[in-house]
């Protein structure tokens, strides 16, 4: 076949093969119908009275399977299933070739089911043989009808139909021979694909119900925040905070939030949905959603997603209960300190007064000045503990120079320092000019100072150091004492945090310092850094912005 040909026989197949089965069967029978209707009612007028069964059961047949083509549901059947309808051509040509009233030369209309035959999927073992031998069949009665003296056309018509039927049957196998072996591929490639597309289907399922069984919100953005998909959970979760209107379309990072303190409206900046979509990973921020009684505390934390479309995972967990059960925790410390605090200033004003009344014996002072010590301790516990459980610890920057404040704190470290026999070197640039409350650097000082002599094992030396560089002023307080272990080290800041080595080593503490101090750095504008080695010691670094 040349190139065109070719063209123009695929070209052929897939018109054929986008036609319905219905239409593809019928369009293959009906010529072959169509030839035997004519054929035979041509032929009726002339047999008489009393029609000829075998052309009654010959058209009958031709009709029943014309009609088959249409009205059998080929597509649920298996995928040879239509050629019963060339088998039973065969069957019906017989007939009206040997039946009574037969049509000479209807046998060559076998050429149509024999070429069904050929160009179908039939192997070729079973077409080429009943190519020659349907064929033959056909043709064989005519030729016993003569024996034994057969007339030459009796012979040559045995000979010349089987052989024609099968050059032609070979003829169409060899020009379809490709096209065979790439509908073969095609079908097989298309189990495989229904293989695997079982198998997908069967891991979407799974993946769908684990992905509704959990408790935890799952929703997929894509990089514009918007939702493509999301567990029940998560749309139980804003259900349950009032939040639902039209979701599923919109952009999620317009959602209305309020950071951790329940009040701060989040910026669209620090929005997590959008956070999220622009590939930042979460891990377990808090923030509320909806108003009043319904409003909903969600722990977010998301995962970027691998390829081109960017977007995330973020999960969702309803931490309401807790973040309540923490405020409530934070109250009642706010409210029991503030309580200790009148008193315990009353107790002290009074023991001061005794204590400056010089007819007081030398035995009685000692004691009331064990009391005085021990009330102070106590009276700085309970400001500690109400600075740390609340978000306002006021702080009210004024221009300052902070080396007079470090100075001072240095020196009133020195008492501890040098009962613990630990060196205090100072490296302060003086003047140092700046923008804060010398109150709050002093406690945050103090609070470092503090750490870093507790925490150093006599004969250790503590530095503090302070100098402006690139627009921050930068206070360091370094130690070299036992250090803290890489895994204590993401939680020294947590309130009443306090490592296994400081608790073993029985260093009080209330595990408060460094949450406050932070607190200060951060309401200056600053930060509280640090970086420790075990054993090797550790350095503090608060840094606020210098003014300019
Ligand atoms: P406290 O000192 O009262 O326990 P802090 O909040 O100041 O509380 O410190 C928290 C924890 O961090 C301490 O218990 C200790 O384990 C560790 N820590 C803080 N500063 C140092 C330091 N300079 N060297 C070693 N460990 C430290």
């Amino acid at each position: 076949m040349t190139v065109s040909e070719q063209a123009l026989v695929s070209r052929a197949s897939l018109v054929f093969r986008r036609l319905g089965p219905r239409v593809r069967v019928a369009f293959c029978q009906l010529p072959l119908t169509a030839f035997v209707v004519v054929a035979v009612t041509t032929q009726l007028p002339a047999a008489g009275a009393t029609a000829p069964w075998g052309l009654i059961i010959g058209l009958g047949l031709q009709i029943v399977l014309g009609i088959a083509c249409l009205a059998v549901p080929w597509e649920r059947l298996r995928d040879n299933a239509p050629l019963a309808i060339p088998l039973l051509d065969l069957v019906s040509i017989w007939i009206l070739r040997n039946g009574e009233g037969q049509i000479v030369g209807v046998g060559n209309l076998a050429v149509f089911p024999v070429i069904w035959l050929a160009a179908s999927t039939m192997r070729a073992a079973w077409v080429l043989p009943l190519s020659i031998l349907a064929p033959l069949a056909i043709a064989l009665p005519n030729l016993l009808s003569g024996l034994p003296n057969p007339t030459p056309g009796q012979v040559t018509g045995t000979i010349v139909l089987p052989l024609g039927m099968f050059t032609v049957a070979i003829a169409i196998r060899a020009a379809g021979a490709g096209l065979r072996t790439q509908a073969r591929e095609l079908e097989r490639q298309r189990q495989q694909l229904r293989g695997l597309l079982d198998q997908a289907q069967t891991a979407e399922r799974l993946l769908a119900a684990i992905f509704d069984a959990v408790d935890t919100g799952i929703v997929a953005l894509s990089e514009d925040a918007r939702p493509l998909r999301a567990n029940r959970r998560f749309l139980s979760l804003l259900e349950d905070a009032g939040v639902t209107d039209g979701l599923m379309g919109s952009n999620l990072a317009d959602l209305p939030l309020r950071m951790q303190d329940g009040r701060t409206p989040v910026s669209p900046d620090q929005h997590p949905f959008r956070r999220a979509a622009d590939r930042e990973p979460l891990h377990g921020e808090v923030f509320w959603l909806g108003g009043g009684d319904s409003a909903r505390a969600l722990s977010v934390r998301s995962l970027p997603l691998d390829g081109p479309n960017g977007g995330a995972v973020a999960t969702f967990d309803d931490v309401t209960d807790l973040m309540r059960a923490v405020d409530a925790k934070a109250e009642l410390v706010r409210t029991v300190a503030h309580e200790f605090r009148s008193p315990l200033t009353s107790v002290l004003g009074h023991v001061e007064l005794v204590l400056d009344d010089p007819g007081l014996s030398q035995p009685a002072a000692s004691r009331l000045g064990v009391a005085h010590a021990s009330a102070e301790r106590l009276l700085r516990l309970a400001t500690d503990l109400l600075a740390s459980s609340s978000e306002r610890l006021p702080v009210s920057p004024v221009p300052t120079d902070l080396a007079e404040t470090l100075l001072e704190r240095a020196e009133s470290a020195q008492l501890a320092a040098k009962a613990a026999r630990i060196r205090i070197d100072v490296d302060v640039e003086d003047p140092l000019p700046a923008q804060a409350d010398p109150f709050r650097i002093g406690q945050a000082v103090d609070n470092l100072l503090s750490n870093a002599i507790k925490y150093s094992p006599s004969g250790g030396t503590v530095t503090l150091s302070a100098h402006t560089d690139d627009g921050w002023i930068t206070i360091g307080v370094a130690d070299t004492g036992m250090g803290i272990r890489p895994e204590d080290q993401p939680r020294v800041f947590e309130r009443f945090f306090r490592s296994d080595a400081a608790r073993r080593a029985h260093i009080p503490g209330m595990g408060l310092g460094l949450a406050i101090t932070r607190m200060i750095a951060e309401r200056h504008g600053g930060e509280l850094d640090f970086e420790s080695e075990p054993e090797r010691g550790s350095l503090f670094t608060l840094r606020i912005p210098a003014p300019s």
